[in-house]
């Protein structure tokens, strides 16, 4: 497992895969250039009051890749190791998944450098406000619109669509999503990211016929995406024998009782307590090593790199974590037929919920949940099978073939809007 930052480099990874998408596009220079630069940035280092009566500093950014599509869309993430960088390339994968799934949005993705798990409330709450203070200037409903990531959710939307509220003097409910229902969040929003994980893995095993109901899962994190992910497989029959937090992971070749492990890490924070012999404690480097049907990684970032992706003993990755294998590991693995799902498309259900509860929020609408479930499904299996059709025709594999799907639409809908003035 990665743990020191700045091993590997996101956004490294991130530029490697545009000129690997971009040869086969046969981009002019000039607009490859134009799509690998981020559009704005900015870097906010803003005060805190913490409980103890000090103040503290905080870092946080908000990054918009590309706008030529749509208004900004992406995550805001509270991690220690956020940085410049990878919030680059978690913008730069925004525009590409939007363009994917073929929503009208563009790429942006935020983050702020703390420790959530050591600070109170009242911190987080303190610390969020005054950063979406800071970074008003760059959001809007029409602007960029942010969403929950890694330890981030929809509390903490609240608190955002509430200052920025504060600050408009009326309440703007499109400037965020991933929002508590009471607040205008949408049916289905909170799920979607790993509901996708489920919905495109299920294209994926039929297509290289693997009965999902005998599929053996493993799930590397139990957050949004990662837990609710499990739930659906194990609802589908599968049997998920692994799962992890950032701790450690709990396996069991029988099969997890999902529910129960994730029972367990809300009330003990770890999926694995002494006392509960619900399987046996693993290393997260272990558990991705496992032997499985489908790995699902659904945590941070170069998880599956150059060192263990030769020991990956699985038919599926499905990528429910951003930027969770590098290009070296996709080489590898695709020498070796292990078929992927790239995070593009695997967790683009979020952003397509999020979708609709933008639109639901502009046009004072309220969708029910089936509604957007049947709309959800649709759009995730015509994206898997114009991914698919793009890797058999083009001969590449299906991270290769979506960026071509994605980076093609953004460079077509640039071409359009040409250079201004
Ligand atoms: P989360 O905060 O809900 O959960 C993160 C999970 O990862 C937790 O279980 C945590 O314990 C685990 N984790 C953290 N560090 C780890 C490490 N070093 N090793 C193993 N596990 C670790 O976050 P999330 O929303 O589930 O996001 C997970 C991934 O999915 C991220 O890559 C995120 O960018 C991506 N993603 C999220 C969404 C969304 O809608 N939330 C949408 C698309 C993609």
């Amino acid at each position: 497992m990665i743990t020191e930052k700045n091993k590997i480099n996101p956004l490294d990874v991130a530029m490697r895969q545009v000129d690997i998408a971009s040869e086969r596009l046969k981009l002019d220079p000039g607009l490859l250039e134009k799509i690998k630069h981020t559009k704005r940035e900015l870097i906010v280092h803003f005060p805190v009051k913490m409980d103890d009566g000090s103040v503290k500093i905080f870092t946080g950014y908000r990054v918009q890749h590309n706008l030529t599509r749509g208004p900004g869309k992406g995550g805001i993430r509270y991690h220690p190791y956020v940085d410049l960088d990878e919030v680059r390339a978690l913008a730069m994968w925004m525009t590409w998944k939007a363009a994917v799934v073929n929503i009208p949005f563009g790429g942006a993705k935020g983050g702020v450098q703390c420790d959530p798990k050591i600070m109170s409330l009242q911190e987080l709450e303190n610390m969020t406000r005054r950063f979406t203070w800071e970074i008003a200037m760059m959001i809007g409903p029409d602007r960029d619109i942010p969403a929950p990531d890694v330890y981030t959710n929809p509390q903490v939307m609240a608190w955002i669509m509430d200052t920025y509220s504060m600050l408009k003097g009326y309440t703007v409910p499109g400037v965020v999503t991933g929002k508590p229902l009471e607040l205008g969040g949408s049916l289905g929003r909170f799920e979607a990211t790993g509901k996708g994980v489920f919905i495109t893995a299920q294209e994926a095993v039929r297509h290289l016929n693997i009965p999902m109901e005998e599929a053996h899962i493993v799930v590397q994190g139990c957050g949004n995406v990662g837990g609710i992910a499990a739930q659906y497989f194990e609802r589908a029959g599968a049997k998920v024998i692994a799962i992890s937090d950032s701790k450690s992971g709990i396996y069991n070749e029988k099969g997890l009782n999902i529910s129960a492990v994730l029972d367990c890490k809300k009330r003990y924070s770890c999926v694995i307590t002494p006392e509960a012999k619900m399987g046996e404690e693993i290393t997260n480097e272990e558990l991705l090593e496992l032997d499985c049907d489908i790995l699902v990684p659904c945590a941070l970032e170069s998880q599956i790199n150059q060192k263990n992706a030769s020991k990956i003993k699985t038919k599926l990755i499905v990528e429910g974590a951003n930027g969770p294998t590098t290009p070296e590991a996709d080489k590898i693995l695709h020498d070796r037929s292990i078929f992927i799902i790239p995070d593009i498309l695997a967790n683009a259900g979020g952003v397509t919920v999020s979708y609709f509860e933008w639109v639901q929020n502009l046009q004072e609408l309220l969708w029910s949940e089936e509604e957007i479930s049947e709309r959800l499904t649709r759009i995730l299996r015509r994206s898997f099978t114009e991914v698919l059709h793009i890797s058999q025709k083009e001969k590449v594999d299906m991270r290769t073939a979506a960026l071509i799907l994605g980076i093609g639409r953004v460079a077509e809908a640039t071409k359009l809007r040409g250079i201004y003035p």
